[in-house]
């Protein structure tokens, strides 16, 4: 496959505001692709040349893309800029001056291997290298194919292609429906490489797919917490529970394969060098291999303290690493194992788990264990979530002693409950920016009034709006909102999203915020939920309580399943039985 069929296949994907057109796209797109051009194509798609564990970003700069530009296509780099403040996309600049000319025919693994030796380029020498390496793919390249080339340069490739949706489009592209999206998703829960999952299904069938294991190395997908309103509705569902503090911090998954460790977070990027004392922590456990699961969480030396989420995660925009790790040092709280000296431990009940994890990691004084009290009394509950948050805690995890690990799994093994317990909506959600009205007065300064915003519908792979969102945020959030707001804007509603309102500028789905609301209502506006002419869900009262892209992925926002869920117990709690 060439890249300039690649690029047309991209126009499509971009202009188009279907999801089924999305699949059908992608699957089409798929079923050109050899078994040596899928694992490239998977990634080129998201704009990236690895998975997205993998630290490697084409990541060059809008000033070094302006001198390739200029490079490639011979103008003085004055004109490129000016071009690109009229235009305001280096990618449609690329487009303008490359022209009608044809290109050549360059392979889609060609510029995929090009790209991955610029991203590669280091030391001295290293940026003209990178600009003339890019130029020069740049110059071989028709209009279209320059226009997506810099993008991807620039991560800004943004097609709004979910993981659900590849996953439908690859069992679309070989068997023409979606039947073998349980085994895909499956091994995908259990890799997390998109590329490497299509190279196996292209050269294997679904039997190599299902056949692809846990690997030290690669993320797993994080089990997650299901919610139930208060300790009695847990004891009664699950009976006897262990019960663990919520710790509001970072989650981490330690991978360990004898010297070498590498720590992941929810939304799989790589926080190795981050978290660079959790790293050494790790280094220094007798186990060759290990995969761990926890929290990390900031600790403050001075008022001896956890320290809450937003402090944690300010360790990410700190420059010195090891400054940081002197001022604002990380521990973290084990909760699970998931793998040990080369064997899986996923299917091990969770009690057995637990104690395993005091055995690997007795000793150290960076990664305690998380300890449990196993009750089955809701008294006793209550007396546990109180006692924790009068600690400081979010609140509590109750698990099921008896139950396996399963990976990108939400259900009732584990349940969160929270503090808030007082208001009606007893707990915060997650919801995804997609799109603002402009503001009058003060916030038009800011560039954005209200804020439009969703939930994620797992099963469809698609963003439904529950609410406007307008309080919560102080000026500098509003500033932060809108220099997000620049890189995600969108023209049209992307492919992903289901709503009846139209902001003034749809947002490609990516900024996750926690809100407090106080109540949720049926809603004939906004489409969470909605299904043929019932209402769907909106939110009463939202406010913003803090940013949660540090550790969220849109697709790790609050799901119409859980929103329907909580409408429900809400409702329960009205009507007394
Ligand atoms: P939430 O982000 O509100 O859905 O809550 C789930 C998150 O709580 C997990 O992803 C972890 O990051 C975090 N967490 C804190 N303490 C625990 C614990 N003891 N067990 C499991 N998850 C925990």
């Amino acid at each position: 496959m060439t890249f300039t069929e690649l690029s047309s296949y991209l126009d499509r994907l971009e202009s188009t505001s279907s999801r089924n057109e999305l699949v059908k796209i992608l699957s089409d797109l798929y079923s050109k692709g050899s078994p040596e051009e899928i694992q490239p194509l998977s990634y080129l798609i998201q704009g990236r040349l690895v998975p997205f564990f993998e630290p490697v970003e084409i990541g060059l700069g809008e000033k070094l893309v302006e001198a390739a530009l200029a490079e490639a296509y011979g103008k003085p780099r004055d004109e490129v800029a000016k071009l690109y403040s009229r235009v305001g996309d280096l990618g449609l600049v690329a487009a303008e001056l490359a022209g009608a000319g044809a290109g050549t025919d360059i392979s889609l693994t060609e510029v995929h291997a090009r790209l991955t030796e610029i991203a590669y380029a280091a030391g001295a020498g290293s940026v003209e290298k990178k600009r003339s390496n890019f130029a020069g793919l740049l110059k071989q390249a028709d209009a279209a194919s320059a226009k997506h080339l810099v993008r991807m340069a620039l991560g800004r490739l943004r097609l709004g292609i979910g993981e659900p949706t590849v996953l439908d489009a690859l069992s679309f592209a070989k068997r023409g429906d979606r039947k073998l999206r349980p085994v895909l998703e499956a091994a995908y829960n259990r890799t997390s490489d998109l590329g490497m999952i299509a190279r196996t299904f292209w050269e294997g069938g679904e039997e190599a797919v299902a056949a692809l294991k846990v690997t030290v190395g690669r993320p797993i997908r994080s089990q997650l917490a299901e919610r139930l309103p208060n300790p009695e509705a847990v004891i009664k569902r699950l009976g006897l529970v262990a019960v663990q503090p919520k710790y509001d911090g970072i989650r981490v998954q330690i991978h360990k394969n004898g010297d070498d460790v590498r720590i992941f977070s929810r939304n799989l990027e790589d926080f190795t060098l981050m978290f660079a004392e959790l790293t050494r922590a790790a280094g220094a456990l007798k186990d060759e291999t290990l995969i761990l699961d926890g929290e990390a969480i900031a600790y403050s030396k001075e008022s001896e303290e956890y320290l809450p989420f937003q402090l944690t995660a300010s360790r990410r925009r700190q420059h010195g690493i090891e400054q940081a790790a002197q001022d604002l040092p990380l521990i973290a709280f084990v909760f699970d194992i998931l793998y040990r000296d080369g064997r899986d431990l996923t299917e091990m009940p969770y009690e057995q788990r637990l104690a395993l994890v005091d055995e690997v990691i007795a000793g150290s004084t960076v990664l305690l264990p998380a300890p449990i009290i196993k009750t089955d009394s809701a008294e006793v509950l209550t007396k546990i979530l109180l006692d924790n948050i009068s600690r400081g805690l979010e609140g509590v995890v109750v698990k099921r002693p008896d139950s396996p690990y399963q990976a990108g799994a939400r259900n009732f093994n584990w349940v969160k409950l929270k503090r808030h317990t007082s208001g009606q909506l007893n707990d915060t959600v997650d919801l995804v920016l997609l799109g603002y009205y402009f503001g009058k007065g003060k916030r038009a300064a800011f560039g954005a009034g209200a804020l439009l915003a969703g939930v994620y519908d797992a099963e469809k792979d698609r963003f439904g709006t529950i609410t406007k969102l307008g309080t919560g945020l102080s000026d500098a959030g509003w500033r932060e909102i809108h220099e997000r707001a620049d890189k995600l804007q969108v023209d049209h509603k992307p492919a992903r999203v289901d709503a009846i309102l139209e902001p003034d500028v749809w947002l490609e789905p990516e900024v996750v915020v926690e809100v407090l609301a106080d109540e949720i209502t049926p809603s004939p506006r906004h489409t969470a939920g909605m299904v043929g002419d019932q209402p769907g869900y909106a939110l009463r009262f939202p406010r913003i309580v803090s940013f949660r892209s540090a550790d969220k992925r849109p697709e790790d926002a609050t799901t119409v399943k859980e929103i329907a869920e909580l409408f429900r117990q809400q409702r329960e709690r009205k009507v007394p039985a």
